[in-house]
């Protein structure tokens, strides 16, 4: 049944004309309606279809329910169903991406099946059953990265792991957003000496952060202890308490294991009471609680250290996509990273990494890197060929690394950036940088976007709507079409805007429009780097 109601509510940050247009455009979709749309269409009364699934892995939707997932992978080599067990955010919480995690696990060179932190315990026993199911022998893992890296050769093996960090010396990390900006977001330099570290435009830094000093001696604190107590770390070895809580537990959020814990231990029948019912509804708010708050909490269920220790999770490393290209400066790394700051509990806390990368580390001091390579993440290797990229806020973070090497190779080949952000004042990231890339012709065209500077919100898919007909032109062209930045709503957003482009400019349908994006993607046309 077909019904009046619009795809595109009104309070979407669209003009009425865009907005007319895309339902236009989805009412097309819904309805299988064979040619171009007329704005104005109309849709069926049911949610829009996941347009933005990823063509290779079905299961790669963070939406599915996990058996859902295992089923997509049924039949597929192991890593692909161990890959289907994870979360599918990439979040890099693992400190991998979902298909490098899986990778690593079916390779055998990951032991650990518990660090997808979001699948939590179901994502650990699906991994379990799996590898146990295959005989427990991990096969060889097929990553297909040799003709997913545009024409580059497979990145070398890394020399430095997540497991085994080199560690790197902070030159700065400036701000690059004005002081009374909303967004506090930092260039970070960092020094690779003479580690010999190599890497790509377009490869990830892993960090592995250290906690917050003072969160570390409140914990010290709630439980009594100097920091130099010895005790058992996760690997078994023995360290210093103090030791342990900066640089290898969770520190900012609790965990049911943990809550169980105090349970059994706490002396005081109320605290016990909450304690066990929290348990029983699967944690409750108590989970948001960081590790001071849960034992200020609880003054009384106070276990030995080595028990509390062990019913931590392990502090894992977080990715941050290079900004550099080292072609310009090969002994140096640069990272755009967005501070995460938030209230809760009354106070205001914030991001482990990006905090002690971005505010609390000091020139000088060590941070822990390895490089994650992203083969599939590369600028084509004919430089004639059109690229379009599309990064706002720290998204821009590769596309720099993009330019910064056309720039050290001399390359002038037509290239598109869409950049947006809250405030041209006081958010627009590398302005003198692209100001002078685009006198240069290092930079063909640059649209910005900036979402707040006006009444109507304006987002960097609205900027490509604004130019659909030369973005058409430039597909048709053989442009490859690179989106960096939030996965939950930017990169759903632009896939669709894509799609309704190819579908208006090139007079198609709307299955041939998804047709033709899923196309650009099986000819390594669509790159996404999106967490
Ligand atoms: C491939 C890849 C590339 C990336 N590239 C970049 C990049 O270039 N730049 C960049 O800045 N980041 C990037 N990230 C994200 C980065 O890895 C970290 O996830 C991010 O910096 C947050 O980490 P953190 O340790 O600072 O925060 P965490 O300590 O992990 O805290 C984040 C958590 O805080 C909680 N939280 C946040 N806000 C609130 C709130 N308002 N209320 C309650 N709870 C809240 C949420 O639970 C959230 O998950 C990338 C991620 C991936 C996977």
């Amino acid at each position: 049944m077909i019904t009046n109601v619009p795809v595109i509510p009104e309070s979407a940050p669209f003009n009425p004309q865009q907005r007319a247009w895309l339902n236009g455009f989805f009412a097309a979709i819904l309805s299988g309606q064979s040619q171009s749309p007329i704005a104005g269409g109309s849709m069926p009364a049911t949610s829009p279809p996941a347009i933005a699934a990823e063509e290779d892995f079905p299961w790669h939707d963070s939406t599915l329910p996990i058996a859902e997932r295992l089923t997509l992978a049924e039949g597929k080599p192991i890593e692909r169903q161990l890959m289907a067990a994870m979360a599918q955010l990439d979040c890099g919480a693992c400190g991998y991406l979902c298909q490098t995690y899986s990778e690593a696990i079916a390779r055998g060179e990951e032991k650990d099946l518990t660090r997808c932190s979001p699948g939590g315990n179901d994502t650990a026993k699906a991994l379990k059953q799996l590898l146990s199911i295959n005989n427990s022998k991990p096969a060889p893992a097929t990553n297909g990265h040799a003709k997913g890296t545009n024409g580059h050769a497979a990145p070398a093996p890394q020399k430095y792991s997540r497991t085994s960090p080199f560690a790197a010396k902070l030159i700065s990390n400036e701000r690059l957003t004005q002081i009374d900006a909303p967004k506090d977001t930092r260039h970070v330099v960092i020094d690779l000496l003479d580690s010999g570290i190599a890497y790509q435009a377009g490869d990830s830094l892993g960090i592995l952060p250290v906690n917050c000093p003072e969160l570390v001696k409140e914990v010290l604190q709630q439980l009594g202890a100097s920091g130099d107590e010895p005790v058992k770390n996760i690997s078994g070895e023995t360290r210093r308490i103090a030791d342990v809580l900066a640089n290898e537990v969770t520190l900012a959020r609790s965990r049911p294991d943990l809550l169980e814990l105090l349970a059994k231990h706490a002396q005081v029948p109320g605290e016990r009471e909450t304690l066990a019912a929290a348990v029983a509804e699967g944690g409750s708010e108590l989970l948001g609680y960081d590790l001071a708050e849960l034992l200020a909490k609880f003054p009384s269920a106070r276990p030995s250290l080595d028990d509390f220790l062990a019913a931590l999770t392990r502090l894992q490393p977080r990715l941050y996509s290079i900004s550099s290209s080292q072609l310009a400066n090969p002994k140096q790394v640069t990272l755009t990273v967005g501070v995460v700051k938030y209230e809760s509990q009354g106070r205001w806390k914030h991001g482990v990494a990006s905090h002690f990368l971005g505010v609390r580390s000091l020139p000088g001091d060590d941070v822990r890197v390895f490089v994650q390579p992203s083969p599939k993440f590369r600028l084509p290797s004919d430089p004639t060929t059109p690229v379009i990229m599309v990064g706002p806020g720290t998204g821009i973070a590769p596309f720099r690394a993009f330019l910064q090497e056309r720039q050290a190779l001399g390359l002038k080949g037509p290239a598109w950036l869409f950049f947006g952000n809250q405030h041209f004042d006081y958010d627009f990231l590398y302005r003198d940088e692209l100001s002078l890339w685009l006198d240069q012709g290092v930079l063909s065209r640059l649209d910005l976007a900036f979402s707040r500077d006006q009444a109507e919100k304006l987002y960097v898919q609205h900027k490509m709507l604004d130019n659909a007909a030369d973005l058409w032109q430039w597909l048709q062209q053989g442009a490859h079409f690179f989106v960096c930045g939030d996965a939950k709503k930017m990169a759903a957003d632009v896939d669709q805007v894509l799609q309704a482009i190819v579908m208006t400019q090139g007079g198609k349908t709307a299955a041939e429009a998804k047709q033709y994006v899923a196309q650009m993607a099986k000819d390594k046309r669509y790159h996404k780097d999106v967490y």
